[in-house]
């Protein structure tokens, strides 16, 4: 984390407001929160939010966060994904100590808690099927109906209650609810369920358990358990916090405070558990680290680094009121971070021959390349230059159009560290297609500009043929066609992009590649910034395209201003 992230001169908001207040007033003495994830799929760019937002809190009051696996629920969790979420937190920067807590460990705690509810008469035991407590919630405009197993005695719901947790009952067959109100304003607290039986192997606590609380049960209990202060929830919990309380309120527990702001949404782009969880499943993705997946661990093989994902985080804010974001402001803050950082590299996606007439065969010459103009430290490096070079196929048109100044028959341009040549023929294979150029450089012009003063319109880059590595490419393009993926009425899966993904083989890469190992970063000049994948093989790259140099965000933002 750099300084000016840990400095306090980060942007304020209402959250910090809330907090500095509690502070001020004695409500509570430091600062505890806690990221609380459901170990059901890997995180993702909203999850990042979340994260920075609480071990950043943390963070400026000197407080801790906690990690908590909030993995109640055994159907759809499991070490995999525990395992990848410790990953991704740590690699975003962020370190919760020896502060790693799982829900399943407070089932014992949890039970409990729950018969000194049945106890003070504040929770019993329902027969009523799921389907039948569905109708008897009643709506938004009409109060709900008792339940004619709500007004059990204390030791009948103590005795079926623990006849539950024994197994004793089919799974459905009962539920142990809080005894609020059935009339209640608020749905949450038209006595909700804490309890359900459900035969299913816990991927923690294996077969101990035949019931498992719901969310609204252990949620809050496990922040009363773990000391927290504030527990920062998305706005769809809003609702939920008259429960959160009731529950503490009951049980004279300590009583963190819920808070809730808007998640995150991006354009272009699904941040659902159970939607990622689909495009995995149905390998319409090659997996949830698959570069175009917005999850932590995608953004990472694409090439993202820590530090933009949490600088997008810091310009997006924290508020309550919720809104889209533009997917073109994250890629802005990688372009910027790796603009700072990244090292240029000269490569060729798309080659095309050339040969160089009057460079004498045989000859090699080392020229002196930049390696970050924006960074002197990063100093300099030597490219090999040779009389067979390859340009980029898109470099070169027979026949140009008016605005094209790249090379064409008699023109002339420069490559980049190296001379000035000039096109002076063109050879076809017999369908046509250009195959080679040939072209004369002028000795003259090595590494600046003529000494005649005559000028050329374009810079293009190259690599030496018998220097170069040979490469994939994978180039990436948005995963959803579709602005807003979530609102297709039928499925978002018809907004899939079927070009998002293209491969480019035989590419040629300046001979100071060949050894990279996977995440190492680069700008390839003129054609965007790159990261090496994990597929990368000793002398074998593979190349991920993180993102192209057209920055969209800073054109809108312009045009705004
Ligand atoms: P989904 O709703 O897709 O299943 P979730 O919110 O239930 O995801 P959790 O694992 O429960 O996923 O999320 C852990 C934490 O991350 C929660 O505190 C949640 O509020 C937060 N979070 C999840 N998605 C976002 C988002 N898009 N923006 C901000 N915070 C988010
Ligand atoms: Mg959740």
């Amino acid at each position: 984390m750099s300084d000016a992230e840990r400095r306090d001169d980060a942007p304020s908001h209402f959250i910090k407001d809330i907090v500095r207040a509690d502070l001020a007033e004695g409500r509570y003495r430091g600062v505890v929160t806690r990221f609380p994830p459901e170990p059901n799929g890997y995180l993702h760019i909203g999850h990042a939010k979340s994260i920075c937002l609480n071990f950043g809190l943390a963070q400026e009051f000197g407080g801790r966060c906690h990690l908590r696996l909030d993995d109640t629920n055994p159907e759809t969790e499991s070490m995999e994904y525990v395992r990848a979420i410790q990953e991704d937190v740590r690699w975003l920067g962020f370190d919760w100590g020896e502060h790693l807590y799982f829900a399943s460990d407070y089932f014992d705690r949890l039970y409990e808690w729950a018969v000194e509810l049945i106890k003070k008469g504040k929770a019993y035991v329902d027969d009523l099927s799921a389907e039948e407590i569905r109708a008897y919630r009643g709506t938004l405009t009409e109060p709900g109906r008792e339940s004619p197993y709500r007004n059990r005695s204390v030791g009948e719901n103590l005795d079926l209650f623990e006849r539950m947790r024994r197994g004793e009952f089919p799974d459905g067959s009962k539920v142990l609810r809080a005894k609020i109100d059935m009339a209640s304003g608020n749905l949450n607290l038209r006595d909700p369920i804490m309890y359900r039986i459900k035969r299913a192997t816990h991927y923690r606590t294996g077969d101990a358990w035949c019931i498992y609380p719901t969310y609204d049960w252990a949620h809050g209990q496990s922040d009363s358990i773990e000391g927290i202060t504030h527990s920062i929830c998305t706005l769809e919990f809003e609702d939920h916090r008259p429960l959160y309380d009731w529950f503490l309120d009951a049980l004279g527990v300590h009583h963190p405070r819920q808070i809730e702001f808007a998640r995150l949404r991006l354009s272009y782009t699904v941040l659902s558990k159970r939607k990622l969880t689909l495009l995995v499943q149905e390998g319409r993705v090659a997996g949830w680290d698959d570069p175009r997946m917005p999850t932590i661990a995608g953004l990472r093989r694409r090439g993202y680094t820590p530090e933009a994902i949490r600088d997008f985080c810091s310009r997006i804010g924290v508020a309550k009121k919720e809104g889209v974001v533009d997917v073109a402001l994250l890629e802005h803050c990688l372009r910027e971070d790796l603009n700072r950082r990244a090292e240029r590299r000269m490569a060729v996606l798309r080659p095309l021959r050339v040969v160089i007439e009057n460079y004498p065969e045989g000859r090699v010459e080392e020229l002196e390349a930049v390696n970050n103009p924006e960074d002197a430290s990063a100093g300099t490096r030597k490219v090999p230059f040779s009389r067979v070079l390859y340009i980029e196929r898109d470099d070169f048109m027979e026949d140009p159009p008016r605005k094209f100044f790249r090379l064409a028959p008699g023109r002339e341009v420069r490559l980049r560290y190296a001379y000035f040549v000039r096109c002076t023929g063109v050879v076809k294979d017999a369908d046509g297609n250009v195959v080679e150029l040939r072209c004369t450089y002028d000795p003259a012009t090595r590494g600046g500009d003529a000494p005649d003063g005559r000028r050329v319109k374009a810079t293009l880059h190259w690599v030496s043929a018998a220097h170069a590595v040979d490469a994939e490419v994978r180039l990436y393009d948005r995963l959803f066609t579709d602005p807003n993926p979530d609102g297709i009425k039928d499925d978002f899966r018809e907004a899939l992009n079927p070009h998002s993904l293209e491969v480019l083989t035989g590419c040629k890469l300046e001979l100071s590649l060949g050894n990279v190992e996977p995440g190492e970063r680069y700008q390839f000049e003129r054609l965007g910034y790159f990261a090496a994948d994990p597929d990368t093989r000793p002398g074998r790259p593979v190349f991920n395209r993180a993102v192209t140099l057209r920055d969209t965000w800073a054109k809108v933002r312009a045009r705004g201003s």
